[in-house]
């Protein structure tokens, strides 16, 4: 095809279907696959090198636990990482994933989930996911569950066995955001049941989600897969609140 008639075929798409960047708003290339501006996308931060070795933070200062960890209060969750470290370009593209509907950004946030996995290779005995469930009635609200569509999504680049449908959230909890790590427990507590534990029973369990904060959410989660006989339970979410 003459290069003129590609320029005209690529300025009649940019005109169609005009994209920006999800982050600074820049005009993206009708091409270019990601949702977010050259500049944007070099900004994405993933999981520092340096991280609790239980449960992901990154810690900044040097160490090979976090405060919390170093405790060694038992868990039912095993261990903890995440792709990268909560950042604003990535809080834009998550809000837009979640929030804006942009259910299309399923596929990029998946992708890139799948190309950091190699990178833990502690989490390599984990190969059944299980999504963090939502509440029906927040899910029909949505539309659809972020943390489904991204363990599929790592199913589908052949990383994960998902496992759908094996936990189910029982109570609609209020938002975590405004409450203290002690609260959040409680807040959590018996939110989830496993209806399926024939699906987890003796597997080694990887909890699949967008955004880690503190982990009780994760954590009330794998204490119900344990309890539902899972072998061992980790978690891996997109995104880590540092
Ligand atoms: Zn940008
Ligand atoms: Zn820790």
């Amino acid at each position: 095809m003459k290069p003129e008639i590609i320029m005209a075929g690529k300025w009649l798409l940019n005109a169609l279907l005009p994209r920006t960047c999800a982050h600074c708003g820049l005009d993206l290339h009708c091409l270019e696959p990601a949702p977010l501006c050259p500049g944007c996308a070099a900004c994405l931060e993933p999981l520092p090198e340096l991280h609790c070795k239980a449960c992901g933070l990154p810690l900044y200062d040097g160490g090979g636990a976090c405060r919390d960890c170093r405790g060694g209060a038992p868990r039912s969750l095993a261990l903890a990482r995440s792709a990268f470290v909560f950042n604003p370009q990535l809080r834009s593209l998550v809000h837009a994933f979640k929030y804006r509907a942009r259910e299309d950004l399923a596929g990029f946030l998946a992708g890139e989930m799948a190309a950091a996995l190699p990178g833990f290779p502690e989490l390599a005995p984990y190969s059944f996911a299980v999504a963090v469930p939502l509440h029906p009635a927040k899910r029909r609200e949505r539309g659809f569950n972020q943390a489904e569509l991204l363990a599929a999504g790592l199913a589908a680049r052949g990383n994960l066995f998902h496992l759908e449908g094996a936990a189910a959230r029982t109570r609609n909890t209020p938002s975590q955001t405004t409450l203290s790590k002690g609260d959040r427990k409680a807040n959590m507590a018996g939110a989830f049941s496993v209806g399926k534990p024939e699906l987890v029973r003796g597997r080694n369990i990887l909890l699949v989600d967008d955004v880690a904060t503190t982990l009780a959410t994760l954590e009330e989660l794998a204490s119900e897969l344990k309890k539902a006989g899972a072998k061992s339970v980790a978690a891996y979410t997109l995104a880590r609140e540092p």
